[in-house]
């Protein structure tokens, strides 16, 4: 299969705002910003999206969101708050196949989403 966008920026063949990556995930800014911070944070391994995990999968979905609310609390978003969105499937809006956790703050965001 060939590689996703975000399987070339974690794998460093596509440039990206790197905010933080260490073995197992990487965090980059959005191209098309929805909010005045929003940050994407991936696995370095290839799962699709939320419904293709396994429990195998359980310890890097584990390091992904906390490693979301320090890259959160980096942004300087911890007090006003921030979201973050996982898009799984065609209804949800999934436009990359690479799981990816968007991190959006900076704004005051409604409920429920559109
Ligand atoms: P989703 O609709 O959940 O699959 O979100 C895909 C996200 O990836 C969108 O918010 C896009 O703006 C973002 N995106 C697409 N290509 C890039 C890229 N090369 N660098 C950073 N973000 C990207």
């Amino acid at each position: 299969m060939s590689k996703t966008i975000f399987q070339k920026i974690a794998d460093g063949e596509l440039p990206a705002q790197i905010v933080y990556q260490d073995e197992w995930v990487v965090a980059f800014r959005d191209i098309n910003p929805q909010a005045p911070s929003h940050v994407l944070i991936v696995p370095r391994k290839p799962i699709r999206n939320l419904a293709s995990v396994t429990p195998e999968d359980a310890p890097l979905l584990g390091h992904l969101m906390v490693k979301a609310a320090e890259v959160a609390r980096q942004l300087g978003l911890a007090e006003s708050g921030w979201r973050m969105v996982f898009n799984s499937g065609p209804n949800a809006g999934e436009a990359v196949p690479h799981l990816h956790g968007h991190i959006l703050g900076g704004r005051k965001m409604g409920w429920p989403p559109g």
